[in-house]
């Protein structure tokens, strides 16, 4: 769980806060408040009380959330459906709206909604707002957003493309625009968002026209421990042939999978070491993660016709240099050339790494999610 008390309009972080292993008796939480951090290590149940732990800590540093000038809780929901394209109010029918849309994200809706109901019961008179993860790809246009499959099975069971990390594709799109000092109305986008969880976006306009995920998080670009894209047939293989329930299949998929399943560990960091030191099962985890990331670069170019940017972000995008230069090597031919001296630099800030004639910029643009559902937690209330 993570958290900021965070200004909307400065964007100055006053607090920020993580809660690690929810759920063990060697539970952590690190706050970190005017500079100074406070760590707290012992059982934490469940998210309620991770919160409350966080509230107290919050009390520790001298500010009682209860009678501050709080002016609003946002809350990042991640399934929307097709019911929420934009920011609400929490209220009753928002939360039994978010709980009958659990089917759809059971591992992330029910945990959302512990956050809200704690929160109503913690800081009942803060006015909360869920942010939808799944907001900026509502109005995918219809092509992008159908699966071609049964059509009225389809719409019995709400299966169509949904799209994740929405947010920050939406806020890392508006500062590349900035960035770019372009009307974000005129500006065609490929975005990555390559975190432990990856995802892409083609955006024209400040408009997503296509998103790597779908129905769940767990479509498109190889991840931490996802496996993105494969044959739908492999579930049924295994259904069959491997003796795997659904359940096992689906965490197999989810957490045992991607570039976990593939050399045994998620983390890049160290994926990257073991790629240096010539380990063979790292080195095709990395190979099969770049290739995923190309065929989408790819699939965008085409889908966008024009292209003004190309846009890395989260802790591997950002952080990641021979991601970014193995992503886009070799393709000249298409307007894309990286700086090797600018992708190589190390920065916490906005940056373009293409060389001067590069007809695409490529950009580096750190994203913000929690600047990013402030702003529209505020504006909301506001
Ligand atoms: P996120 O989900 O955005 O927090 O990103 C987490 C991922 O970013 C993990 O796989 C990390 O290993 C990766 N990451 C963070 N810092 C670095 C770094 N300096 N170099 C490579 N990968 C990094």
């Amino acid at each position: 769980m993570k958290y900021q008390l965070v200004h909307p309009d400065s964007g100055e972080v006053i607090a920020s806060g993580v809660v690690e292993r929810i759920g063990d008796h060697d539970a952590s939480v690190e706050h970190t408040q005017n500079g100074d951090t406070q760590n707290f290590s012992g059982a934490i149940t469940n998210h309620r009380e991770a919160l409350q732990r966080a509230l107290h800590l919050f009390d520790e540093c001298g500010t009682d959330l209860r009678t501050s000038d709080l002016l609003a809780v946002g809350h990042r929901v991640v399934h929307g459906g097709k019911s929420f394209s934009e920011p609400v109010l929490v209220s009753d029918e928002v939360i039994a709206e978010v709980d009958r849309l659990s089917s759809l994200a059971p591992l992330h809706n029910p945990v959302n909604l512990i956050g809200i109901e704690a929160i109503r019961e913690l800081l009942p008179d803060v006015p909360a707002v869920c942010v939808f993860d799944t907001a900026f790809f509502h109005d995918l246009p219809s092509h992008s957003a159908t699966y071609a499959i049964d059509h009225e099975v389809a719409e019995r069971h709400n299966i169509r493309r949904y799209g994740f990390h929405g947010t920050s594709h939406e806020y890392v799109s508006g500062a590349a625009a900035e960035f770019l000092d372009r009307d974000p109305a005129d500006v065609n986008l490929i975005v990555l968002h390559l975190g432990n969880g990856a995802s892409a976006s083609a955006v024209r306009g400040g408009r997503a026209v296509d998103t790597s995920m779908g129905l769940t998080p767990l479509e498109g670009l190889v991840m931490g421990t996802r496996s993105g894209d494969i044959d739908p047939a492999i579930v049924m293989y295994l259904r069959r042939v491997a003796d795997m329930d659904v359940d096992a299949i689906d965490t197999m998929l989810n957490k045992s999978s991607g570039l976990k399943g593939l050399c045994g560990e998620n983390d890049f960091r160290t994926i990257t070491s073991m790629v240096d030191d010539g380990d063979e099962a790292a080195t095709l985890a990395y190979d099969v993660y770049i290739h995923r990331l190309r065929r989408y670069i790819g699939a965008y170019l085409v889908d966008l016709g024009r292209v003004d940017a190309i846009v890395f972000t989260a802790g591997v995008g950002e952080n990641a240099p021979t991601v970014r230069r193995d992503g886009l090597a070799n393709l000249e031919r298409f307007g894309i050339v990286v700086d090797d001296d600018a992708n190589a630099a190390r920065s916490r800030d906005a940056r373009r790494i293409s060389t001067g004639d590069s007809e695409i910029a490529v950009l580096v643009i750190p994203t913000n999610e929690e600047l990013a559902i402030a702003r529209k937690a505020a504006a909301l209330v506001r």
